[in-house]
């Protein structure tokens, strides 16, 4: 066998990157499925976001490149299935008329053994896999990931490039909850918009009085999403029949369409087909049209925002800067500026840090407020903060 030279492998690891962009180039929303950690229901998640995608009638491939688990083979009954090779791909397996599915475990020596991976190993199995695999014209791909934050997601969400969005999938327990906030970070690190988060396994639903049990607790993931300034996209209960159908390889949300779960799944999907519409951009609250305030020091926003004498008012229509005026506030005194930006249509207040009074009085004068943003130009901040990529810290001034 020849051995490349460091050029030639150079050359040839561009060109594969090129294979798979000109791959995914073919599909129109390229959707991660990520979670912070193994178990939480992710592939679960995947597997009937993609059905309810095909549902809704849209073309749809479903990707399943978690090396360690692929579960896909078995949630879709699929187990028996090989996939065909054709001249320089291989073929997705057909689940629907309009969906079909490949997964590592296709690929894989035996279900029940594990699979001992090296770092560059993974790396080259995820990218054949990207490269390899012939979707020709798809509405959506969904890529269910491998968990956590480490090189694997980060492989799969830099070789994709351009996905549109990660989907962050948790359950509600403070552990499941911790880790989220790291696939949050990781999503913003990678300018990786995040669609939202679904909170799995939250309350389970009595199959003989429809009563609701809290079992876990359930809210943690809704409320650290709000906290986080990212969409939440609805709770999936524990179902007895989510288990079944997935032990049975039956879609949960084609098997089930009526229950309370398919529901939530119905529901989740719509910031995803909102992704069809051209240049409606929202925000969390479903605004198209926002007006933002950022505290100024030297032309990037002021840690201090009660003491600052110049204020950035920019506006935005579907997620793009529209305009801005640089306004000076009235004389320092308690509680006149959430009134005074309130009088100038402002919607949000971009601040670094913020003490607890002056941000309630912000909210009883309907603008909301996100504190620990960095010191960035209110252009980098504005368009940040609408790509769901503003990274936020601690709140650096609590007085
Ligand atoms: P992950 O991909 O995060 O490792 P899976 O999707 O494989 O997790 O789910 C792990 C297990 O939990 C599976 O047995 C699945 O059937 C079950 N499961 C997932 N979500 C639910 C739910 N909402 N209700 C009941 N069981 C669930």
């Amino acid at each position: 066998m020849t051995q490349c030279s460091a050029e030639q492998k150079d050359f040839k690891a561009d060109d594969e990157r090129l294979c798979v962009r000109h791959r995914m180039s073919r599909i129109k929303h390229k959707i991660l499925v990520l979670s912070g950690k193994g178990g939480v229901g992710k592939s679960t998640v995947a597997v009937n976001l993609a059905v309810s995608l095909a549902l809704a009638g849209r073309k749809v491939g479903l990707l399943d490149v978690d090396i360690h688990g692929p579960s896909v083979p078995k949630i879709l009954n699929l187990e028996d299935k090989k996939p065909v090779s054709l001249a320089e791909a291989i073929e997705p397996i057909a689940v629907m008329d309009n969906l079909s599915a490949m997964s590592v475990g296709f690929f894989l020596p035996d279900p029940d053994s594990p699979v001992i991976w090296r770092g560059p190993m993974k790396y080259q199995m995820i990218k054949q896999f990207l490269k390899d695999v012939e979707w020709s014209d798809l509405d959506y791909l969904i890529v269910d990931a491998p968990p956590g934050t480490g090189d694997e997601p980060l492989s799969v969400a830099q070789l994709i490039g351009d996905a549109d969005g990660a989907v962050i999938v948790t359950t509600p327990q403070q552990v499941a909850v911790t880790d989220v906030r790291k696939c949050i970070s990781f999503c913003r690190q990678l300018n990786l918009p995040i669609l939202g988060v679904i909170e799995n396994m939250s309350g389970f639903v009595c199959p003989k009085c429809g009563e609701r049990v809290d079992i876990f607790k359930s809210g943690g993931g809704e409320n650290m999403a709000l906290e986080m300034n990212v969409a939440f996209l609805g709770r999936i209960p524990i179902d007895p029949q989510i288990v079944d159908a997935c032990d049975s390889g039956h879609p949960y949300v084609k098997a089930y369409k009526d229950s309370k779960a398919a529901g939530c799944f119905a529901e989740a999907i719509r910031p995803i087909l909102e992704l069809e519409k051209p240049n409606t951009k929202t925000d969390l609250k479903g605004r198209a049209t926002m007006r933002f305030a950022i505290p100024l020091h030297d032309g990037k926003l002021c840690l201090h925002f009660g003491h600052c004498d110049l204020f950035a008012v920019i506006d935005t229509e579907n997620g793009t800067i529209t305009g801005r005026t640089d306004m000076t506030p009235p004389p320092h005194e308690p509680g006149v500026l959430p009134k005074w930006l309130h009088e100038q249509g402002v919607n949000v207040i971009l601040a670094g840090g913020m003490g607890q009074r002056a941000q309630q009085l912000f909210v009883q004068n309907a603008i909301d407020v996100v504190v620990g943003a960095p010191v960035d130009t209110p252009e980098n901040l504005v368009t940040a903060y609408h790509n769901q990529t503003l990274q936020t810290g601690a709140n650096t001034c609590d007085h």
